[in-house]
């Protein structure tokens, strides 16, 4: 802790804070999140699990680890400072201009590109949206926030547990089915969607009246001036049945759309 001084506190949750620091040595940024530790065994080993699973990841896509510490009930993770902020407050920022075609092309495959390498490792992220996906000051795409990550297999029922905004969640989760890869899948086609149209696809004003659209897969269709592949990819990923909608290896590899992404990396 004595070697970072504290700049400003930039996120606050249910878990502690996100506070931006600067390393005394160094003079380098990062972000420092701050997570308070539980008594009980199981629920520790739960909150550790964050800075374990990240601490494994090393990839141009996911926000690089530093180091984490305890100190007293605190966990400190201390990790890349992306200072343009979470996708969403970007996406919010844009007011009623869409977003041009490139752009959309260009975050999505960096999200994919940094899931599949989350997959690879045989881990589930569990909470993709825009608010846990960071750009950088060159415009990059880091995937963050490993709170809700598991070992994959490990994870049995998930809505019980899950507390955060319902607008990403898959139909299986809905349905107590068990959460897998294809349900990152769903997420990420969410956030497609928000950055295709600025909306989020599944929206309601009860949960109940989400819950039954997410599990009818039932969205407002995309803007006709987007070509068709993005079309048809939203569909696939938007599949209610899991073993229906594409894997990241089929979106980046042998998808239709998968030529338009990777003239974008
Ligand atoms: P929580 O578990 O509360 O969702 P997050 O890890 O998502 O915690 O951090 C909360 C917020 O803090 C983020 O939504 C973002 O606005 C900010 N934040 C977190 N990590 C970073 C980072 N590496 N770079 C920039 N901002 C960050
Ligand atoms: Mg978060």
């Amino acid at each position: 802790m004595e070697n970072y001084s504290l700049l400003k506190v930039i996120g606050e949750g249910s878990f502690g804070r996100a506070v931006l620091v600067r390393c005394k040595s160094s003079q380098e940024h990062y972000v420092m999140k701050e997570v308070q530790l539980p008594k009980n065994r199981p629920k520790l080993e739960n909150s550790r699990r964050e800075a374990i699973l990240l601490s494994t990841m090393k990839h141009p896509h996911i926000v690089a680890f530093r180091e984490a510490f305890e100190a007293d009930d605190l966990l400190c993770i201390v990790m890349e400072y992306c200072s343009r902020g979470d996708l969403l407050r970007r996406i919010q920022h844009q007011k009623n201009t869409q977003f041009c075609l490139d752009n959309i092309l260009k975050w999505f495959a960096q999200m994919c590109v940094g899931a599949k390498h989350i997959h690879d490792k045989q881990v589930l992220h569990r909470d993709l949206k825009s608010k846990n996906i960071f750009l950088t000051d060159n415009g990059t795409i880091k995937l963050g926030d490993f709170g809700s990550a598991c070992i994959l297999n490990s994870s049995k029922a998930y809505a019980r547990t899950y507390v955060g905004t319902p607008y990403y969640v898959a139909p299986e989760i809905w349905d107590n089915r068990p959460y897998n890869n294809k349900s990152d899948v769903w997420s990420l086609g969410c956030v497609l969607y928000e950055l295709c149209t600025l909306r989020h696809p599944f929206q309601a004003p009860s949960w109940k009246s989400l819950i039954l659209k997410v599990c009818r897969g039932a969205y407002p269709p995309l803007p006709s001036r987007l070509p068709y592949e993005l079309h048809h990819l939203v569909k696939q990923m938007f599949k209610t049945d899991p073993r229906d909608r594409p894997s990241l290896h089929t979106i980046l590899t042998s998808h239709r759309a998968s030529r338009l992404l990777r003239t974008h990396l």
